[in-house]
């Protein structure tokens, strides 16, 4: 049944996604919640890793969104599975480590799992942030080609901080469009599914596009969806991503791992990567290496070889 994958193209277009992933919060995060105006007076078009911004961050230094994955990552590699304790554990360590930068709700949420151990946050109508979407990448990548694998995951480990149905719609959406365009998918599938979203949630509608890039979900999706779907290039859509400033970092992280996804390593820009922390890009290569290697397809592929 999965026997047409092919399991090294699997592999580049998740590493670039997690790499694009990371360029893209490394990226915007210089230009986080400047508007696209001041962006275009201070650098015409925004186009390279300089670090800065209001984080003061080095030159190709990520910030949360990259790290909570992380933190999903390693969970889901030490414990060999899916434990949603695990996940939690490595926010609560990562938010007592002091991080550069914590969102409101994913502070509250993790909050309360360090005093209650509340793994589930009841229901919210505000919790619409951008905070559970940025961060479900190697939930996707575990659970490559399930669909119903990667809703379990990736709305479980939402919930911990964002318990709310247009987040979760947004966040099952963006994981099958991700394992979508890892499997080769083209744009035109992608553009259908997210016509589905659209149609079920008019809210996401992202043309006309509003120009907005705040980091309530649906004003980052709608940037997203708008610059992925009209760039011709990993840069591109990137680079248009970043330019509308707002929640820049993250805006630019979730785009970067559709693009990514969907591109491949060999359309990233070299002079992003060389940029990145080297530290950070190596645990990226391992981890993929550990996610794919450890999911459905991966391991049916396996089974049929013997
Ligand atoms: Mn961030
Ligand atoms: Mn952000």
């Amino acid at each position: 049944m999965f026997n047409h994958y092919n399991i090294e193209d699997i592999r580049d277009r998740a590493r670039a996604a997690f790499i694009g992933m990371a360029i893209g919060d490394a990226l915007g995060a210089t230009v986080e919640f400047m508007t696209a105006s001041e962006i275009a007076s201070k650098y015409g078009i925004f186009r390279d890793i300089i670090g800065g911004g209001w984080l003061r961050l080095k030159p190709g230094q990520v910030t949360d969104d990259t790290e909570m994955a992380l933190c999903i990552a390693r969970a889901i590699v030490k414990n060999q599975g899916w434990s949603l304790e695990a996940v939690a554990d490595n926010f609560a360590a990562w938010l007592k480590s002091r991080p550069i930068d914590c969102g409101d709700t994913c502070r509250k949420g993790i909050r309360a799992y360090i005093l209650n151990g509340q793994l589930e946050s009841p229901p919210n109508k505000w919790d619409a942030g951008n905070g559970a979407a940025m961060r479900i990448l190697p939930a996707v990548l575990f659970s490559i080609p399930d669909d119903e694998l990667l809703k379990k995951y990736v709305i479980e480990q939402a919930h911990i901080t964002h318990n709310n149905p247009v987040s979760d719609a947004a966040c099952i959406c963006l994981g099958e469009l991700l394992h979508m365009a890892i499997c080769g998918a083209e744009k035109t599938r992608l553009l259908r599914h997210v016509d589905g979203l659209v149609s079920r949630f008019p809210t996401f509608k992202y043309d006309p596009y509003r120009g907005l890039a705040t980091g309530y979900i649906v004003d980052t999706f709608q940037t997203v969806f708008h610059w992925f779907f009209r760039a011709r290039t990993f840069e591109e859509a990137l680079v248009g991503t970043v330019n509308q400033g707002g929640d820049a970092d993250t805006t630019g992280a979730i785009c970067g791992m559709l693009a990514g996804a969907y591109y491949g390593m060999e359309n990233i820009p070299k002079r992003w990567t060389k940029k990145m922390d080297m530290k950070v890009l190596a645990e990226i290569d391992l981890v993929t290496d550990q996610l794919v290697s450890a999911s459905p397809i991966a391991r049916f592929q396996e089974a049929i070889k013997q």
